[in-house]
Formats: C-alpha cells, structure tokens, sequence
C-alpha cells in the first residue's frame, strides 16, 4: 500500500504518530500537521500516487530527502518507490 509520496514505509519506521494521532501517511492526508513537504507538494502538482512514477524520478529533491543526514534513511525510501512502480507495472 502507498502511504507516502516519497517512499516512506511508516509502519516500518515505527512513527508514533500511526497509532497516537491515527495518521494514514501522507499520501491520505491534504495537510499535514509536520508541515508543508516539497517532495509531498511537487508529487500532487503533477498529480502523480509517488515519485517512482514520475519521469525525473530520482530527482535532486528527492535525493537529498533520502540521503540527508539526520532525516534521511539512506535512500531505501527510493528503492520503495521502485517497488511500487514495478507492483504497477505487473498488476
Ligand atoms: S517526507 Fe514528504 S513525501 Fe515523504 S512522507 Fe514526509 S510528507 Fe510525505
Ligand atoms: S521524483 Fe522529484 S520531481 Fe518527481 S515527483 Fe518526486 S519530488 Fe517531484
């Protein structure tokens, strides 16, 4: 199930916020209460369900999410969009 636009597994990142304020990802929320999120933002513009769809994908943006130092996870969030995007081709 895609629950972010960026590939983020929430489950698997163990957010507390899934069970204390009931979040269903970014994916399902317009406006999140952390903030307004760039790769979140430039996903919807171009009306896209994640980034492994898009045509730029891997773009710098979502590079330096996935990479950054403290927030970053070491770019697994982009190999969960190539997942998806791979689960849609084959569906
Ligand atoms: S970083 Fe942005 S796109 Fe990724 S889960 Fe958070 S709000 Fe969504
Ligand atoms: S891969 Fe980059 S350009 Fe494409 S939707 Fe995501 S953030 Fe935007």
């Amino acid at each position: 199930m895609v629950e972010s636009r960026c590939g983020i597994l929430c489950s698997k990142l163990g957010c507390d916020k899934l069970f204390n304020v009931n979040c269903k990802g970014c994916v399902n929320i317009s406006k999140p209460f952390w903030g307004e999120c760039p790769v979140k933002k430039c996903c919807e513009e171009r009306h896209l369900e994640h980034c492994g769809l898009c045509f730029e994908f891997p773009c710098s943006l979502l590079k330096s999410f996935a990479y950054d130092k403290e927030q970053g996870d070491n770019g697994a969030r982009i190999c969960q969009c190539e997942k998806w995007a791979s689960e849609k081709v084959l569906s």
